[in-house]
């Protein structure tokens, strides 16, 4: 499946939207200085009419004009090579930021002047982060911190059956028995170091040396507000001896407004603009504390968004002629199907019957819906090595949905959880801090890498992973890894 880049535009951002404090004052490096010819030309036509003082400004605005051009444009190679000592902090922290459903190119609907500012003075993937499948919140946020396809970490999509037990898990599941793997507030722990999450898929499960402890582990509540989130996170940099050496922080914005009304909408760029605010909010907190230059904020999302309307819909009563499929065979639909068949329908059955009738031309969008028994999916997607995963999934093309029966209105919206090559199910990362270069960006990577880049950067030995030992060795400055 190639990724449908050509779907998705992406601008550049103009330079009035680059301009932030640190931009102004840029390292003086040689590629920062103005074109001396186009100096003298300045200087020479302007000599006889202009007084000396008249003359030492031009020329001061000729070379501020080219500082902020030159400024705007992200290096196309590392531009230093060694990393910031910490000026304030004992020790090195991380704040991980995640806006649900930012999909990558998002960062262009608006000037947001916040997250330029950490673009342009850190480092980010060139074409976004790529999520692992199923493109889904939970499976997605706990790869970010364990460094596990959802295979590895047991959470295979936001609802599912443990064939095992009979019982299901959703989103408000905090047993530990469901959350495997080591989350990095549970390394950060069991290094004797403090934690503290406010809000973040599995991060009130007691797990090893972590107990969600009251004063850094919030529990889920979509209804605080996100200045009261921020604000919290703030507080814990009050006193430098004390700060955490990782912070998670979580907003549900944008996804919230993309699957309402699909990635397109005004109200997108206002969700976008708001995170944006709490990024400048983050920011400006910390350097009132001082801290802004010692702490490694990291930005990003879970997953994309892609838009869906009642004409790319497949659904399963089309299929009856085939295979009838009950409700309760079906584990999860739209835009991941997975299918439990009951004992004594094999699954080679459900599969075989399912794409007949798929293939048959006689069912609606049918060709846009590809059905595998689990053995055979795509390696690439890792969804097939755990009990959890149920052994019939169906993949549909980007922005169709699998529906169990033809719904009675008709409605346009966004989701996601599609397959990870789509484009559109891309989502950002931007890193700032010590241990990342200036104006640099790498290319696109899978967020499995960033539990080793997080331990590499707090000086930690994670817990064994799917990411490369090797990836925070391209994307860290040397003293981090
Ligand atoms: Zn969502």
């Amino acid at each position: 499946m190639v990724p449908a880049t050509a779907s998705f535009s992406i601008t550049s951002p103009s330079p009035s939207d680059m301009a932030s404090p640190e931009e102004l004052h840029p390292a003086p490096t040689t590629s920062l200085l103005p074109n001396p010819s186009t100096t003298t030309t300045t200087t020479t036509t302007t000599k006889k009419s202009l007084t000396p003082l008249l003359l030492l400004l031009a020329t001061f605005l000729s070379f501020a004009s080219a500082v902020l051009y030159f400024s705007s444009k992200p290096h196309p190679s590392p531009p230093t090579v060694v990393s910031r000592p910490l000026s304030t902090l004992p020790r090195p922290t991380v704040i991980l930021i995640s806006a649900d459903g930012f999909r990558f190119g998002y960062q262009h609907k608006a000037p947001l002047p916040s997250i330029r500012r950490l673009i342009a003075n850190g480092t980010s993937a060139d074409l976004g982060l790529v999520p692992v499948f199923p493109t889904l919140t939970f499976p997605n946020h706990y790869s970010i911190v364990t460094g596990l396809y959802p295979s590895s970490h047991g959470v295979v999509n936001n609802h599912f059956l443990d064939p095992a037990s009979g019982s299901r898990f959703s989103m408000s599941s905090h047993d530990p028995r469901w959350w495997l793997g080591e989350p990095l507030w549970e390394t950060v722990a069991n290094h004797n170091l403090t934690a503290a999450t406010y809000f973040w898929p599995g991060s009130e499960v007691p797990k090893g040396s972590w107990h969600c402890p009251p004063k850094f582990c919030q529990h889920y509540n979509g209804s605080v507000p996100f200045e009261d989130r921020v604000d919290t996170v703030l507080a814990y940099f009050d006193h430098h001896d004390t700060v955490p050496s990782f912070v998670t922080l979580y907003f549900e914005d944008p996804d919230h407004q993309g699957h309402l009304f699909g990635p397109d909408d005004r109200e997108i760029t206002d969700a976008v603009v708001r995170i944006d605010d709490m990024v400048g909010r983050l920011i400006r907190g910390l350097e009132e504390r001082r801290v802004f230059d010692d702490v490694t904020l990291i930005l990003l999302g879970d997953h994309g968004m892609v838009g869906t309307c009642e004409k790319k819909q497949i659904i399963l009563e089309d299929l009856s002629p085939w295979i009838d499929i009950r409700d309760d065979w079906v584990d999860s639909s739209s835009a991941l199907l997975s299918i439990w068949p009951p004992a004594g329908v094999s699954p080679s059955e459900v599969v075989d019957k399912m794409n007949l009738g798929l293939s048959s031309g006689k069912v609606e969008n049918g060709k846009s819906l590809r059905v595998f028994l689990k053995e055979d999916l795509p390696e690439r997607l890792h969804y097939s090595a755990s009990e959890r995963i149920p052994p019939v999934i169906g993949l549909p093309d980007e922005g169709y949905q699998v529906l169990l029966r033809r719904p009675k209105w008709s409605s346009c919206g966004g989701g996601h959880g599609y397959d990870n090559a789509f484009f559109s199910m891309r989502t950002i990362f931007v890193a700032h801090g010590p241990p990342f270069r200036k104006g640099w960006q790498v290319p696109s990577f899978e967020n499995v890498e960033i539990y080793n880049v997080i331990a590499a950067i707090l000086g930690l030995k994670g817990a064994p992973n799917n990411g490369s030992a090797a990836f925070p060795g391209s994307i860290l400055l040397p003293t981090y890894y």
